[in-house]
């Protein structure tokens, strides 16, 4: 029961005179939980919580007494009960928070890859507060297969005979190299073995599915009669990788997939390209750079091409994999399938967000990933100049803050070297001295917003990109909050 408010047993009396606190200042945990204050955050989050947390703070407290460093004000009452109440906000706050990306890449691995388009966000929240036909057939009232759920609609953005989905593209290759390749050979052309990062490197990705990998070519050439000479008994697959972040230029030839597949069933053999960022459209229309899409692939004579769901389509992690029906089903029989299936919750996402692709004319609106791509330089300027003044404000007199031309990227490895022409702001010290360690410091400010914002330091300025700020207002409302104005000295001393 807790007490009424006059009757609060307030921590054995503050002490008399200034000077630190001493531990028999503090109350002890039970006193503690029945502070009015603190009763408040026991009914609010339960005991559980709110006295593990108050232990710990007691401890902490204690240890700084017991070293003279605990101010006297600190075991007050009220300076006790607020400290708490940060300490359980600061458990309940979910570590996954949302950021402002101005790096000016707009596929950003470590930031979380492609925005769910609003469509995919409404189906998902639909799909997941209530029982629905993940694998249930509601015309026959049978078992059903999750990948139907999508399999027509990538049949009909890809023409492929069919297609079944995994949990991302990584595990795609694996999985095909697995079921088509176990215990015999892949060839691989030298120019292709990729790593991505996170530790996806194509080699690897061969052992673990117990494939061999037979290189054929060299880094920078490879041709038509290195595969037809690397063919055996034992291949399985030849297979073309996409060189997805990175480009191969000068004295380079590679073997194109309508060059390679005549090479490949000749021999009875299929051929698999892994994409990578898939795009599902010509993105040349849109103003972009040409990508390869599943669609020309498949029409160039591959029997299978496996692709992501969170580069260029735009959509949840997600690997796809799309081809010959004969091939898929076998790929949909291996065990492992079952282990890397898709889960309900990016496969809801997925099915949306591939229905967008329906109305194409409209993609460049809905799909975030393509409207950010193809943005209008003017919108982007239109926002940078809107942020300008608040932060050259924030940051005088030690920074200064001017608006500049920038050359961003898509991103997860779609598109290489192709550069997005943007705009931004362009930070850069006062002081001469020391300016890595001051920008350091104002990147560790920005990160520290409770909207972290994220940018890129190159020669000695902060860069943020305003590519992906769609609304200037989530960043401009918070930089009042920036915490470095008094930071001279401590910045020196660091
Ligand atoms: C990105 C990429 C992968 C890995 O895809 P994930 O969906 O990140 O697992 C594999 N191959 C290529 C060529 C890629 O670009």
């Amino acid at each position: 029961m807790p007490l009424p408010e006059e009757s609060v047993v307030h921590g054995s009396s503050a002490p008399a005179s200034p000077g630190p606190a001493e531990p028999q200042h503090l109350p002890a945990l039970d006193r503690l939980l029945r502070e009015g204050a603190v009763a408040a955050l026991v009914r609010e989050h339960g005991h559980t919580l709110v006295a593990g947390e108050a232990r710990t703070l007691l401890a902490d407290l204690r240890t700084q007494a017991i070293a003279g460093t605990l101010p006297a004000d600190a075991v007050a009452p009220h300076a006790l009960a607020r400290a708490l109440a940060r300490r359980v906000d600061a458990r309940l706050a979910p570590r996954m928070r949302t950021v402002l990306n101005l790096t000016g890449t707009v596929l950003h691995t470590n930031l979380g890859r492609a925005l769910l388009p609003a469509a995919a966000i409404a189906h998902l929240q639909a799909m997941m507060a209530a029982p629905n036909n993940l694998e249930f057939d509601l015309a026959s009232g049978h078992r059903g297969d999750r990948d139907s759920l999508v399999e027509g609609l990538l049949c009909e953005l890809t023409g492929a005979e069919a297609a079944t989905v995994v949990n991302n593209n990584a595990a795609a290759v694996l999985l095909t190299l697995a079921a088509l390749a176990h215990g015999r050979e892949v060839i691989v052309s030298r120019g292709e073995l990729v790593e991505i990062g996170g530790a996806f490197r194509m080699p690897d990705v061969m052992q673990s599915a117990g494939a061999r990998l037979v290189e054929v070519g060299t880094t920078n050439r490879t041709h038509p009669r290195d595969y037809e000479g690397a063919i055996g008994e034992r291949t399985a697959l030849l297979m073309k990788v996409h060189t997805s972040n990175y480009r191969i230029e000068g004295f380079a030839s590679a073997v194109e997939e309508a060059r390679l597949a005549p090479i490949a069933h000749a021999h009875g053999l299929p051929l698999a390209t892994d994409l990578g960022s898939g795009a599902l459209i010509d993105m040349a229309p849109l103003g972009l750079p040409a990508e390869p899409t599943p669609r020309q692939m498949l029409a160039a004579g591959c029997d299978l091409v496996t692709f992501s769901g969170d580069k260029l389509l735009g959509g949840p992690q997600a690997g796809l994999i799309v081809g010959r029906k004969d091939i898929v089903a076998r790929i949909k029989r291996h065990p492992m399938k079952r282990a890397l299936r898709m889960s309900k919750l990016p496969l809801a996402a997925l099915e949306a967000t591939l229905r967008l692709y329906l109305r194409p004319e409209r993609l460049a609106q809905e799909l975030p990933t393509l409207r950010l791509l193809t943005r209008p330089l003017a919108d982007i300027e239109a926002v940078a100049r809107a942020v300008l003044p608040a932060l050259q404000a924030a940051l005088a007199p030690r920074f200064t803050v001017e608006p500049v031309a920038l050359q961003g990227q898509v991103g997860s490895g779609s598109l290489p070297v192709e550069r997005l022409p943007s705009s931004g702001l362009a930070i850069a010290p006062v002081e001469k001295k020391a300016t890595g360690r001051a920008l350091e410091a104002l990147c560790a400010a920005l990160r520290g917003l409770p909207v972290p914002v994220i940018g890129r330091v190159h020669e000695d300025r902060l860069l943020l990109d305003m590519r992906c700020l769609e609304d200037p207002a989530v960043f401009i409302d918070q930089i009042g909050l920036l915490r470095l104005s008094d930071k001279r000295e401590q910045l020196s001393n660091e």
